[in-house]
């Protein structure tokens, strides 16, 4: 017998799929969804399909946007010679907030974990390399601290420098296994002026 309805049941299952949702927090979260009034849930869930059907990966650098060119590619007040490259978009949001990096990103969506069976060709790595038959004069490794973001900044590191352009990692002033999201400020601009070539 079914603990609860089967819709609702159903939509336990649903929101349990989801990252950081346990079975607890799942049903909450429905008990919520069942108590709102039917037009805030359609805002919500129209909300949700809006932004799958709009979102695309920015086509140099690979976060997300709105439009085909992210607004940090599109501006030409940056400085396109310079890419800094992370793991995630999260990552990204931590430097543009500190708005002292003039240069531009490339999201790797990723860290290289052959753990967890996570090979070069999982991240956006070939598309970097493609970038760089650009302008191109310094690319900063802002990969976590973190045994994959190590192990990722190495694998790219070797294969770029033999391509003449100067790679930099940022300063280990970012804690071990820190994720950069979590760093202050001062911190990351710390890491960023103190990076040292590889
Ligand atoms: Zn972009």
């Amino acid at each position: 017998m079914e603990l609860y309805s089967g819709y609702i049941t159903k939509l336990i299952e649903e929101l349990s799929a989801l990252p950081g949702i346990g079975e607890k927090s799942a049903s909450r979260l429905a008990f919520h969804l069942i108590h709102l009034p039917k037009a805030k849930v359609e805002r919500l869930a129209n909300t949700m399909i809006q932004a799958k059907e709009h979102v695309q990966y920015c086509k140099e650098c690979y976060t997300l946007t709105d439009s085909e060119i992210c607004p940090v590619c599109a501006n030409e007040k940056r400085d396109h010679s310079t890419i800094m490259v992370l793991e995630n978009i999260r990552d990204l949001a931590a430097y543009e907030k500190i708005g002292k990096y003039a240069g531009v990103y490339h999201v790797l969506h990723g860290a290289i974990s052959p753990m967890m069976g996570i090979g070069p060709s999982d991240i956006k790595l070939k598309e970097l390399l493609k970038r760089l038959q650009g302008e191109v004069k310094e690319v900063i490794i802002a990969t976590n601290s973190s045994l994959e973001g190590e192990t990722t900044a190495m694998y790219i590191s070797k294969i770029i420098k033999p391509m003449g352009v100067k790679v930099t990692r940022i300063a280990s002033g970012v804690p071990v296994g820190g994720d950069l999201e979590y760093i202050d400020e001062v911190t990351l601009l710390r890491a960023l002026e103190g990076r040292i070539e590889l």
